[in-house]
């Protein structure tokens, strides 16, 4: 609701001057958190890539890199990422869809999957736990742009959006994580 002034005037034209926004640093915006979900499983496999034949959807790469609050990329940083699949699925049993990596000298990660599906209240996500060597580990949820399910999930944060393109076979999507150093 926009508060009006007795002229009805909205309040922010007569009280603000126009500030100039700062250009946005690392450090405005560290990566933010968010709930674990009941279907992370420790001891995923090691690999970039978790893709399978045997399982259909919707290829997407994620790329970007793991800086720091003061903008420095954050090499050998642990990725652990987890998802559903195309049904809205997770393995449970096994690690199918789930895989950890590093960062590598630039921050840069990269990560070869499917798009998963929604699942009851939950539009589409991507989880994943993040750590630079030594550090608390962040947990967050990655989303998609476009998805009319992402109003209506309470879970859904807009600033942690991948960045989503089409590519020549499926989809190419872009996050970089902003980690908080003690
Ligand atoms: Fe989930």
């Amino acid at each position: 609701m926009i508060l009006r002034t007795g002229l009805g005037v909205p309040a922010a034209l007569v009280l603000g001057r126009i500030a100039i926004a700062a250009t946005p640093g690392c450090g405005d915006h560290p990566t933010r958190s968010t709930t674990e979900g009941p279907f992370f499983k420790p001891d995923s496999p090691a690999r970039r890539s978790l893709r399978d034949p045997a399982i259909p959807g919707t290829p997407i790469v994620l790329t970007g890199r793991v800086l720091s609050t003061d903008c420095r990329p954050i090499a050998g940083a642990l990725l652990d990422f987890w998802h559903a699949d195309t049904l809205g699925a997770y393995d449970n049993v096994g690690q199918r869809l789930r895989g950890h990596q590093r960062s590598d000298n630039t921050g840069g990660y990269d990560l070869e999957s499917i798009l998963p599906g929604g699942y009851g209240s939950r539009t589409r996500h991507f989880h994943v736990k993040v750590q630079a060597p030594g550090q608390p580990v962040l947990t967050t949820e990655l989303y998609f742009p476009g998805e009319p399910r992402n109003e209506r999930d309470s879970l859904f944060r807009p600033e942690l959006l991948v960045t989503l393109a089409d590519a020549r076979e499926g989809k190419a999507a872009r996050f970089d994580f902003v980690l908080s150093l003690g």
